[in-house]
């Protein structure tokens, strides 16, 4: 019998592009992070659409604030302002605790798009951006520009900028490769699509010297590690460092399309008028979610949530026996579930049997970066699973 599951994949495959293979599950609702498939399957969420769903699904902040707002108003254009994106950009500069000014657009490729451009106006004569291998900002051709992972980078080549890459992490090969023709240093705070890889603690600082001593833009790309997910606001505050330029998106609309690009400081006022501009960029809707999301990460205490839920996660995967299981690492709701072989896409596929949607981010790493929401109960019932995910992987 088909399941319906294979009758959408089918309809999938014969309807849309190839370019993301045909997906395992066909989901059909959730309630925070639980999650059901078109088949009636259960599923722990423990991916949260890669990062994206902070406040898990069906939250009714996010409810009540988009439905409201797509009664009254759903789109102006950039031409005229409207109330919700004002606000969301005084509160992200509130959060920041710098001032600054915000670009809001719709999602991360985007957000360093207009990074990209600030760069370009601030250094129109320094021909090189310095970023990191195995780093990922995007697939458009910019964001992909800067993206450190050869095998999707190099097809759409050639690129427009120079860029130079280093290896994450490495504070001497960055000081060789930043200098007076560098216009740009584009980091993440942590790999996320590298396989969730935090950079020894004087990194992103020693990121910032190099840029103060150059002249070089810090740009610091929090799509995937900003709102809440490492158990603070930004992943920089954790560092103790304030990039240049910050780039936003994923968890800011909890599962609505929104990206943001904030120029810190001077870099707030890099762009003149008419030098950027998106027909959908920071919509009424997805502003009204991203507050919505904002507001209930704090009056339901979802940074320290991630920090304690996190931090239980981890131990409690490092204290599994398993002749494939190296260690877990991580921070906060973001970690790395390290395997002794490259058997991430079984374990994935196991774990999903066993009903836990996980990420095979790197062939011998699984991701996880499930809802801020997530409870400590619902954490254990992963753990005391793991086991017989990784027998049915062996
Ligand atoms: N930057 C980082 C660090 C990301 O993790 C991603 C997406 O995974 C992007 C940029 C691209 O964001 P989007 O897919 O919203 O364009």
């Amino acid at each position: 019998m088909t399941t319906r599951t294979q009758e959408l994949q089918a309809r999938w495959d014969a309807a849309l592009m190839p370019n993301y293979g045909t997906p395992p599950v066909a989901l059909s609702h959730g309630r925070g992070a639980e999650i059901w498939d078109v088949d009636g399957k259960h599923y722990l969420d423990l991916l949260g659409g890669i990062a994206v769903s902070a406040l898990g699904h069906g939250h009714q902040a996010i409810l009540e604030a988009v439905s409201r707002q797509v009664a009254v108003l759903a789109h102006t254009s950039n031409l005229y302002l409207h109330e919700p994106g004002v606000r969301l950009a005084e509160k992200l500069l509130e959060l920041l605790g710098a001032a600054g000014r915000v670009f809001l657009c719709n999602s991360g490729t985007e957000a360093n798009e207009a990074a990209f451009k600030i760069v370009r106006r601030r250094h129109p004569a320094r021909p090189r951006i310095v970023a990191a291998e195995n780093g990922f900002h995007g697939r458009s051709m910019g964001s992909l520009s800067v993206t450190g992972k050869p095998a999707i980078r190099q097809p759409f080549e050639p690129y427009g900028a120079q860029v130079t890459f280093v290896p994450y992490g490495d504070v001497t090969a960055l000081r060789n490769a930043v200098d007076g023709d560098t216009a740009a240093v584009f980091l993440e705070p942590a790999l996320g699509e590298g396989g969730v890889i935090f950079p020894p603690a004087d990194y992103l600082c020693s990121a910032r010297e190099l840029c103060d001593a150059t002249g070089a833009v810090f740009v610091l790309d929090e799509i995937q590690s900003g709102i809440g997910r490492t158990g603070h606001w930004f992943a920089h505050q954790r560092a103790g460092v304030r990039p240049d330029v910050i780039t936003l998106a994923k968890g800011l609309g909890g599962g609505l399309p929104i990206g943001a690009c904030v120029g810190l400081g001077e870099f707030g006022a890099t762009f003149r008028r008419g030098d950027h501009g998106s027909t959908f960029g920071g919509n009424p809707v997805s502003c009204a979610a991203a507050l919505a999301v904002i507001e209930t990460i704090a009056t339901e205490g979802l940074l320290e949530n991630a920090l304690k839920v996190g931090s239980a996660l981890a131990v409690g995967i490092g204290d599994v026996e398993h002749e494939l299981l190296t260690s877990a690492s991580g921070v906060g709701l973001w970690l790395r579930i390290e395997l002794a072989r490259e058997v991430s896409a079984p374990v994935e596929a196991a774990a999903r049997g066993a009903g836990f949607l996980v990420n095979a981010v790197q062939p011998n790493a699984i991701r996880l970066a499930p809802p801020l929401v997530l409870t400590t109960a619902q954490a254990q019932k992963f753990v005391h699973a793991l086991p017989s995910i990784l027998d049915a992987a062996s």
